[in-house]
Parts: C-alpha cells; structure tokens; sequence
C-alpha cells in the first residue's frame, strides 16, 4: 500500500478550514488499488476539503480518459470520466464506513482516499459499452463465439467465416 500513500489525506491536520489536493492517475494508480475493471487510463482527480465543526466534506471532481474492454468485440475502447462526488467524514474511535458517514481514526487522523478514487471512476462504467457501430475491429463478439463451441469447429481464426465477418466489420 505504501505507493498510495500519496492519497492520504490528513483531516485532522488541516492548518484551516479548507484544504485542495489533486492527484494525476494512471496504469500505475490501477495496478496499486489492484483494480478488477479498469487497467490503463489517464484520470485527473482535484479534491476539495471543507471542515465545518467536526465535520468534513470531500468533493472530488475526476475527469479523463480510461480504457475498458468493449463489450462487442472485447479490443479496448476509450472511455470519457467526467463526474464529481462527495464523501463526508467525521472523526471517531475506528474506521468505519457507514455509507453515509465515513468515520476516520482519530488516533491517525488520516484518510487514504485511494479506493474512493478508484470507485468513483469505475461507478462510471455503463453496464453496456461498446465502440461505435462500424469501429470494432476485433474477433465478432464472445456470445457468438460461445454459439460455435457447441458445434465442434475448429479454433475460430481458423474459420474462414471470421474473415468475412471480419471485412464486414472493416468495410462498414
Ligand atoms: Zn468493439
């Protein structure tokens, strides 16, 4: 974990009421939060803190560029992340995450903010994403490669079938 400490955010610190931090991620921030659906993009995250009393308000703005596998022809395709959130902490004996509340070791003070990133932008994905029509150039998709297991045919690039689908796809 130690390559996300840069995403610590320290609440308890703060010299005033608001503080602003951002953050650039990319293959490297994926790879560290061991991400299961997002691997390579380029993501700017600016975070905006406001202490109010004994509380705090996170407001994340994240915008970039990631690429998920299509769900047509599964080649990557890019994917524009543009959204905002807010998180609201609050100090307390051990973390917890009530889903409204998250609450923050008062002991540390800190909040790795890293995870909260990385869920941001993959609550972004839309279940269905695929390129635009006539823009995949991959194998056609799984659900018609699962069709021909059935049928006992040879690897499907050896298909001449695959071809013409293939030239279909291209010349569209
Ligand atoms: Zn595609």
């Amino acid at each position: 974990m130690e390559k996300l400490d840069t995403y610590k955010v320290d609440l308890r610190g703060m010299k005033s009421d608001s503080s602003t931090h951002s953050w650039e991620v990319d293959d490297a921030f994926f790879d560290a939060v061991e991400a299961t659906e997002v691997h390579t993009g380029h993501v700017r995250v600016c975070l905006t803190v406001r202490r109010e009393h004994e509380a705090y308000e996170l407001c994340f703005a994240i915008s970039g560029v990631i690429q998920v596998p299509c769900d047509r022809c599964l080649d990557p395709m890019d994917l524009a992340i543009n959204t905002s959130e807010t998180l609201k902490a609050r100090m307390g004996a051990a973390y917890d995450d009530d889903g409204q509340w998250l609450t923050v070791p008062e002991a540390d003070g800190m909040l790795n903010v890293a995870w909260y990133i990385y869920e941001f932008i993959a609550l972004q994905i839309p279940i269905r994403h695929v390129h635009p029509d006539g823009q995949c150039i991959g194998l056609p998709t799984a659900a018609i490669l699962t069709e021909d297991t059935d049928t006992g045919d040879p690897a499907p690039a050896a298909d001449p079938r695959w071809d013409k689908l293939k030239t279909i796809f291209n010349n569209k």
